[in-house]
């Protein structure tokens, strides 16, 4: 064995010992709210599926068509020979749903963030990010040059005190529009209220709300009144807006000109593909003339989070469909999920490091595609499985 093989079999084998190796669980059918699972079915409680569109037959009618018509790849950067009319057309449906001059895509959110602030920001400039943000903010803050400021989470004081000992030429505050590990959306009016105060400029990560957040599902900024007020926001395509693959940011028209003309992973990656281009175009489209899905999830959390906790289950959170089920023993929660999958629910629990240590929870994540039979069967195998383990 080489010297590495050597060294990360050891690393690999401390990760097992500690319990926090990640097997994968391979599904054998389509991305649904009924999945198969070792042959098996059973109801997905973990999918980001938050619409159900992964799967949406009129979606995937639209995926076929654009590869008859615009064909499978592009082979090529945005700027050499990689922009086609549908990429144009999903920048400004995503500009108009957002209400943003312009948009820029980009393979992914984590390349969005990525490539974000490195090109926008210098030394003289100063970037202030909640602590629990998402790892590609991290990650694209660190490649930056600006003067780097963390807060505690959805903490006010602490980010006005941070703000105002601040003297720099741009103040650009960061933050993820839901925490996915908590289901708690970020206070984006008292964070627009506070850029305003110290003159700064807000970015909002948007994954976990773009397409179901807010009335009309345009996110936090819609969900807190300040839609119009965030400067910049990234999202995904993988997640409520089809789940495929694709992200982008969002912003004035002098952003996304800069990023078009800097940003690496926009620079130096591949075009989106084309069946996902026109693919996400119907999926804005379905969420901009269809209002009941919206409406449909939210009855679902609200129903699900409701009967969770009659039956003496803690949950944290906002109104999000992300519920975490707070069990606090990392080994119960393995225990509680583990049971659940015999009764056919398929969750997934999570524990440190992922969240804080003696915090390990269960989080549920629930879709418009899920009917009251399943969320009824769910509650009481969650009611059964937690009795038996004395947890409630
Ligand atoms: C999922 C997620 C990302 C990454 O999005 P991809 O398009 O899958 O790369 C970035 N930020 C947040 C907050 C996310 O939840």
């Amino acid at each position: 064995m080489k010297k590495i093989d050597q060294i990360l079999q050891s690393q690999l084998n401390d990760i097992k010992e500690q319990g926090t190796f990640k097997e994968e669980r391979v599904i054998e059918t389509a991305q649904e709210s009924e999945i198969n699972v070792n042959g098996k079915k059973v109801l997905n409680f973990c999918a980001n599926n938050y619409l159900g569109l992964a799967n949406n037959s009129e979606i995937r009618k639209a995926a076929m068509q654009a590869i008859q018509e615009w064909g499978f790849g592009l082979g090529s950067v945005r700027f050499i020979c990689g922009t086609q009319t549908i990429h144009k057309e999903l920048e400004q449906s995503v500009s108009n749903f957002l209400k943003k001059d312009d948009t820029i895509l980009y393979s992914s959110c984590f390349d969005a963030n990525g490539g974000l602030f490195e090109t926008i920001l210098g030394e003289e400039d100063a970037v202030f990010s909640d602590e629990l943000n998402h790892a590609s903010i991290i990650d694209g803050i660190r490649l930056c040059k600006a003067q780097k400021y963390r807060y505690k989470n959805c903490d006010m004081e602490d980010l006005q005190e941070k703000l105002s000992n601040s003297d720099a030429r741009v103040k650009l505050i960061v933050t993820d529009g839901v925490f996915s590990m908590d289901g708690t959306i970020a206070p984006v009016d008292l964070i627009v209220q506070l850029a305003k105060k110290y003159n700064a400029l807000v970015m909002v990560d948007d994954c976990h709300a773009t397409g179901f957040i807010g009335t009309n599902g345009k996110g936090s900024g819609e969900h807190c009144g300040v839609l119009d007020e965030v400067d910049i926001i990234s999202s995904t395509f993988g997640k409520a807006l089809g789940g495929a693959s694709g992200g982008f940011i969002s912003a004035s028209k002098n952003i996304v000109d800069t990023l078009r003309q800097k940003s690496r992973p926009y620079l130096f990656s591949n075009s989106l593909a084309p069946a996902l281009v026109v693919a996400c175009l119907k999926a804005l489209e379905i969420i901009n003339n269809n209002k009941n899905l919206i409406t449909k999830l939210h009855d679902n959390t609200l129903y699900f989070r409701e009967q969770i906790t009659e039956i003496g289950y803690e949950v944290k959170g906002d109104s999000h469909p992300i519920v975490p089920i707070m069990i606090y023993d990392a080994k119960q929660a393995v225990a509680l999920s583990e049971m659940l999958l015999e009764k056919n629910i398929y969750v997934i629990p999570f524990s440190f490091p992922v969240v804080p240590k003696n915090q390990a929870r269960i989080r549920v994540q629930l879709s418009s595609s899920h009917t009251l039979d399943q969320l009824k069967h769910s509650i009481s195998a969650f009611k059964e499985c937690g009795k038996s383990l004395n947890i409630i």
